[in-house]
């Protein structure tokens, strides 16, 4: 079984073993470019028309060229058929700005990695679930919150900050997950300088207080999140109260549970915040299931 597959967005599967960007590709250089992250079960990807409605608002945001949403919904096809249904997957659609100088109009420079659109590189990789998240599934995690340096006003006054776009630039979201390990911690929550929450470098933050559940809205700058948007649509299905409202740090520590919520590792719920003990709540126990089955609903792009 391959442990790795690479599709470019020409539907060409490719040696994963092998080189495939240009040096001088933006997303290497800059990180300029979006991607998107899809869990594979099953052998489907789970609510792909979500995740590419999402590409392509990502995709404006940076003022890319729109994605050809059928390109990538056949790339999609291949690889995850290349992978299989036996097991789990973490399938990665990546597009970049392109190689340097090849952009925005001239032909030089393709090279062969160009699909359908002459500029962008595009890519699906698909790679192992790593071994964390089914403890992350199954026992929850410790989480620390941490100072985004940012008020939540500004994703409309300050849109060059692409907040709430999906953007390749992650080395800052990656370093607050270092330093949370080093504080002993398994992930981190996002606090804005008014000490409200926003998500987590790769999650979005629900809280739940008996049958109302609780996410910050998209413009106080966090990403509208798949899982979050699968687990509200599920739940209210079943007559939960869902809302998109701010709340403080406080607030996290009145509140019956909070969840981390993530395309790969779905719902994980907070067991320990800033060393404060959480037990999982009889009234929070349906919350795994309503995420399993939000995101194996048949989602359209118009859904987003
Ligand atoms: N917020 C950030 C910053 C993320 O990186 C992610 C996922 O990677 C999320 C929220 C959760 O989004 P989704 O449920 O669509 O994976």
């Amino acid at each position: 079984m391959a442990d790795r597959v690479l599709v470019t967005l020409d539907a060409e599967v490719r040696d994963a073993e092998a080189p495939l960007l240009y040096a001088d590709d933006i997303g290497a250089l800059r990180g300029d470019g979006i991607f998107e992250t899809v869990l594979l079960r099953g052998g489907s990807a789970c609510a792909l028309e979500l995740h590419l409605a999402r590409l392509a608002r990502s995709a404006a945001a940076l003022e890319l060229p729109a994605p050809d949403l059928d390109a990538w919904r056949f790339a999609v096809e291949v690889a995850a058929d290349a992978w299989g249904g036996d097991r789990e997957g973490v399938l990665r659609m990546i597009c970049t700005r392109g190689r340097d100088g090849a952009h925005p109009s001239g032909p030089a420079g393709k090279g062969d990695l160009a699909g359908p659109q002459p500029d962008t590189t595009g890519y699906v990789l698909v790679t192992p679930v790593p071994e964390r998240v089914a403890a992350a599934r199954a026992d929850g995690i410790s989480v620390i919150t941490l100072a985004r340096g940012l008020s939540d006003q500004v994703a409309d006054t300050a849109p060059w900050l692409l907040l709430g776009a999906k953007t390749l630039s992650y080395a800052t979201n990656m370093a607050a997950l270092r330093f949370a390990a080093r504080m002993g911690a398994d992930d981190a929550i996002f606090t804005s300088t008014e000490h409200r929450v926003l998500e987590g470098p790769r999650s979005s933050v629900v809280i739940q207080r008996g049958k109302t559940l609780i996410t910050p809205p998209a413009r106080s700058g966090v990403l509208p999140g798949i899982t979050q948007r699968a687990l509200f649509a599920e739940a209210e299905r079943a007559g939960w109260d869902c809302r998109y409202e701010s709340f403080f740090t406080a607030d996290l520590i009145t509140a019956d549970s909070i969840w981390l919520l993530s395309s790969v590792t779905l719902a994980a719920r907070v067991n320990r915040l800033d060393g404060l003990r959480y037990s999982l709540p009889e009234s929070a126990a349906e919350i795994p299931a309503l995420v399993d089955r939000g995101i194996a609903r048949e989602w359209s792009v118009t859904d987003w």
